[in-house]
């Protein structure tokens, strides 16, 4: 499996990335993006030694580096239009387990690199040794960039919540880059803050840090019961993924979490434009249109979200894996910022979490994987698209194939990663759900294999 994927670069260290391969995707990034470049990475063992020859690879093009430390990826974004810079670099496996790293690339207007955009290019530079020479330079703004982003986060923050009413929160870092900023700013907020796995470390000990799988909530949901805390907050290893745990140590979807922060915003900007993906739950559509908002579906990918958002101007993004995006953070998905969004609606109303999110309706959702040839998925889809309209179904080609029903929908996508066909589907009525889940597996057997 080749290293250059769709939104990143990314693989086992050392087997498929090592110090040498660092160096050359520095070499290549420096020959497709020159310029003044800011490189970060995350807390992996690998980081530190990736990063240098990396930088010694962009500085072999001449390029300028600014090495801003162990930084989360929306950090990275921040230093890019902060430091005017011409691009940036998180070197970060991001949620994977402990053996992976990679590349989060980010071009001059701090918009994620994605395959089409630039990461194909770059693989081209790279299997052609075509790169640049000339003599650069580096130099370290790691302790700048960290207080110049705390203080523009709490800038944007300071005014909204209310300190009188003193919070008690759970930050779990998973020993991930978020762990090394968000405890200071909810203290600086007024808040009391109960740390767990908040120390940079690559082995993880505390958990993988990916918090959309539940077994790496538990430490923070028990946390949040023992400390009698109002809300835990689970972030991902490069921070730009978030869990929230409710003051009853009961972790709150996704669409929920993205439905309140949408309500909060088109409160206070009426109209406002907001991005989701493909997979978003209709209870978060609904809220856009219900309270007044313009949404806009996207494919799925931090990359293709953040491009929306900048194109359409839009206020606010969210996708069902637990990323929000925000205007204020450059169209960044910062999770630092929306567990502060959440925080900032709990600490002006004197309300629980629970209270907050009730009003929005239960939906029922599945998500199956079906086994195909790796050579055969995106044959699959366009076969299935054509049974479907053979069937008089109205299809949308966004991303995949979704068909939309008056109380549901299902959605087939071809994996980035494995040789499988992903089908969502979910509906706000029982009933409706049990014939669009009789209506997949249908339609599936018709597909000729
Ligand atoms: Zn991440």
């Amino acid at each position: 499996m080749s290293i250059f994927k769709a939104y990143d670069i990314r693989g086992i260290y050392s087997s498929e990335i090592d110090e040498r391969v660092a160096y050359l995707i520095g070499a290549a990034f420096g020959t497709l993006n020159p310029g003044k470049i800011a490189v970060g990475c995350d807390t992996r063992l690998s980081g530190p030694q990736l990063k240098e020859h990396f930088i010694n690879g962009v500085i072999s093009t001449g390029s300028e580096i600014i090495d801003i430390g162990v930084v989360t990826t929306p950090i990275v974004v921040f230093a890019i239009t902060h430091f005017n810079c011409d691009g940036g670099v998180n070197i970060t496996a991001s949620h994977n387990p402990k053996e992976y790293n990679g590349f989060k690339l980010f071009d001059a207007n701090a918009m994620p690199i994605s395959y089409e955009s630039g990461i194909g290019t770059l693989k081209e530079i790279f299997e052609r040794e075509n790169y640049r020479k000339g003599n650069g330079s580096s130099s370290t703004l790691a302790i700048k960039v960290k207080e110049d982003y705390i203080n523009f986060i709490l800038a944007l923050t300071l005014a909204r919540v209310k300190i009188g009413n003193r919070l008690s929160v759970v930050i779990d870092g998973s020993n991930g880059a978020a762990g090394l900023y968000a405890p200071e700013i909810y203290r600086r907020l007024g808040m009391t803050v109960n740390e767990l796995n908040c120390t940079a470390d690559g082995n993880f000990p505390g958990h993988d840090p990916d918090p959309s799988k539940e077994e790496n909530l538990l430490d923070a949901k028990s946390r949040v019961k023992e400390a009698g805390a109002d809300l835990g907050f689970v972030y991902d290893g490069d921070g730009d993924r978030l869990a929230v745990i409710d003051a009853d140590g009961k972790a709150i979807e996704s669409s929920r979490i993205f439905s309140l922060l949408v309500k909060h915003l088109l409160e206070e900007k009426p109209g406002a434009k907001i991005v989701h993906d493909a997979l978003m739950s209709g209870m978060a559509i609904d809220t856009i249109k219900k309270s007044g908002g313009s949404a806009i579906p996207c494919r799925v990918g931090h990359t293709y979200i953040a491009q929306k958002m900048m194109e359409e101007a839009a206020e606010l993004g969210g996708e069902l894996s637990g990323h929000y995006y925000f205007k204020e953070t450059f169209f960044a998905d910062d999770a630092i910022l929306a567990s502060l969004k959440v925080i900032e609606l709990i600490s002006q109303g004197g309300e629980r979490l629970s209270e907050l999110i009730k009003d929005f309706p239960d939906y029922v959702s599945e998500n199956i994987r079906i086994s195909v040839k790796e050579s055969e998925k995106f044959s699959f889809i366009a076969q299935l698209k054509v049974e479907l309209e053979k069937e008089g179904y109205v299809v949308d080609c966004l991303d995949g194939v979704k068909v939309v029903f008056e109380n549901g929908w299902a959605l087939f996508r071809a994996s980035n990663t494995e040789p499988k066909i992903s089908v969502a589907y979910e509906s706000r009525d029982k009933e409706e759900y049990n014939k669009i889940k009789n209506f997949v597996q249908s339609i599936i057997k018709k597909v000729p294999q």
